[in-house]
């Protein structure tokens, strides 16, 4: 049985449970456990996949296809375990889950509630996904006190007292410096976990979200009204350079000693060694370079719309010790011939997107980048845009688009499968692709990349596994027009049937995926086209690009 810790957070939202649940995780597996982490999100949706991300923010892709919070992706990039459909369930789901057990009569006449059987679904799910696991945390989204809430606090309350001593509870909470009073305020935090306490949940652990260190007095006075041991009130600091210090933070005050303890597993887990993290941070703020890389896309404003993006941006500038300044450009603002938005920019990123607007923009970014001689990384819509652009005005075919935007195209480039599918029947259709028009394409899939290309270079392999999130793909018909032109297809999928990498050799570093290279970017570990985009960024900085000659 795992033992289970469950995190909630009080006073005001955004005050980064996910990352501090993410962070006591890798605490956690550096100590030679095994972790994983669960997202309980209380909004009817079924998942965020149908969500806008200026609401909620990027719409994270698991390897098994699921379309999750993007708190997810912290989890991927503070951990080694991958996350999956368990891994994130919302009230949509479980009430969905619950609304088809009763039609199909499986409560046996029973009248169905919210108390047992919304609970139970509930209860159910925590248990399966944390099957396997030594330690797993369990996020509920929202604030203490949100009616939405409600049935997930009641959930892992029962929880807690069926696991006893194998759960616990840690609460977040925002404790406010007042400046014109230079004093800290406990207040809001003895009111939120007053409000836990009246659901019967007592937190075992708090984090007290502050700008400044609680002293051991006001530390005291906490642990007076809420019932929380004194050393298990810890100060969470605002990570000042980088978030990957959250874990030597926590570390630091003693967090996962307070953990392993109170779940006795002392004996199973070592020290903890979080020499990876202090690696990452010191790369991150000990840098000897910068660049500037612009990202043209939809969403640029919105902080958390691009979040894996700009992540993997940021790794990508580790191993050289390089410092990327993202400059964010709003595609429509291009749509006209006046470029001077991307003048001194070291290299040009056109990530994912859906939708007209915006769209030309986006081609005359990747037209400016291609003829210019400035690196390329394009992903998902970014290759797509890519193909349009060196469609029309490297292959001369006039009008080319993808169907997303202009059905009647007279050269569909991008088009659904079954838009550009052989009517003879040569090309047939994937199993898996059956219904392209009202799915999507989600989750891992292997790919073959071509000797001496630039991506077979960057990841030194043949076969690579790669999330996608898309319903359009380029259209086979087009393949030999475009590498009779210059351009090389240099990952396939491993049927052969579908483009999944394109790149120009004949440019110092060209080169766009159909597939989302973000979502598998870690700190630790980089990701072989961010780094070798990130590194072509800076020798185009140097000068040392010479147009013509393919380079890492
Ligand atoms: N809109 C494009 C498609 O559906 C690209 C999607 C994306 O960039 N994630 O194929």
């Amino acid at each position: 049985m795992a033992s289970l810790v469950f995190v909630t957070g009080g006073v005001v939202s955004s005050l980064g449970k996910g990352l501090s649940a993410a962070s006591l995780a890798a605490i956690l597996e550096s100590r030679g456990l095994k972790v994983t982490l669960v997202k309980l999100d209380p909004y009817l949706n079924v998942d965020p996949g149908t969500m806008s991300p200026f609401q909620h923010g990027e719409v994270f892709v698991t390897m098994d296809g699921a379309e999750t919070d993007l708190d997810l992706g912290h989890y991927e990039r503070f951990v080694r375990t991958r996350m999956g459909q368990l891994n994130n369930c919302t009230t949509g789901r479980i009430y969905g889950n619950v609304i088809t057990k009763e039609r199909r009569g499986d409560y046996l006449g029973a009248t169905v509630q919210v108390i047992p059987h919304v609970t139970d679904e509930i209860k159910d799910w925590i248990r399966r996904a944390s099957e396997g696991y030594d330690v797993a945390m369990i996020e509920i989204g929202g604030t203490v006190g949100d009616i939405e809430s409600l049935p997930f606090l009641e959930a892992i309350r029962q929880l807690g007292v069926e696991y006893g001593r194998n759960a616990m509870f840690m609460h977040l909470t925002l404790v406010p410096f007042l400046r014109a009073a230079n004093e800290i305020k406990t207040k809001p935090t003895q009111h939120s976990v007053k409000e836990l306490r009246s659901i019967g949940i007592q937190p075992d652990v708090l984090l007290c979200r502050s700008e400044i260190e609680l002293s051991e007095s006001e530390c005291a006075k906490i642990a007076l009204f809420t019932n929380v041991p004194i050393k298990a009130v810890i100060s969470a600091l605002d990570a000042r350079d980088s978030i990957y210090d959250i874990p030597t933070m926590l570390h630091a005050e003693g967090l996962d000693d307070i953990v392993v303890e109170r779940l006795g597993l002392e004996d199973k887990a070592g020290p903890a060694n979080l020499d990876d993290w202090l690696e990452v941070v010191d790369r991150t703020i000990n840098t000897r370079h910068e660049v500037t890389v612009a990202m043209v896309g939809k969403y640029v404003e919105h902080n958390d719309a691009y979040k894996s993006l700009t992540e993997a941006i940021a790794h990508g500038g580790l191993r050289q010790r390089i410092k990327v300044n993202i400059r964010r450009i709003e595609s429509d603002d291009l749509a006209d011939d006046d470029l001077s938005q991307l003048d001194g920019v070291d290299a040009i990123l056109v990530p994912g997107g859906f939708g007209e607007r915006g769209f030309e923009g986006k081609v005359n970014a990747i037209r400016h980048a291609r003829e210019g001689g400035i690196p390329y990384l394009g992903i998902c819509y970014g290759m797509q845009a890519a193909s349009v652009e060196f469609a029309r005005n490297v292959c001369g075919l006039e009008g080319a688009n993808t169907t997303e935007i202009e059905p009647d195209t007279p050269h569909g480039v991008i088009g659904l499968i079954t838009e550009w599918q052989d009517a003879s029947g040569t090309v047939e259709q994937r199993d898996d692709q059956s219904d392209l028009g009202g799915t999507m394409r989600l989750g891992a899939q292997d790919c073959r990349l071509r000797e001496g290309s630039l991506a077979r270079k960057l990841y030194g392999r043949e076969i690579i596994s790669e999330r996608h999130r898309h319903r359009y793909e380029f259209n086979n018909h087009y393949r030999d027009i475009f590498q009779k032109n210059g351009m090389v297809l240099s990952g396939i999928s491993m049927d052969e049937m579908l483009v999944e990498i394109i790149e120009i050799p004949d440019h110092p570093w060209f080169l766009a995926c159909q597939f989302h290279p973000e979502f598998t970017s870690s700190p630790r570990d980089g990701h072989p086209l961010f780094t070798g985009f990130i590194e072509a960024a800076l020798r185009e900085q140097q000068g040392e690009l010479p147009a013509g000659v393919a380079s890492l």
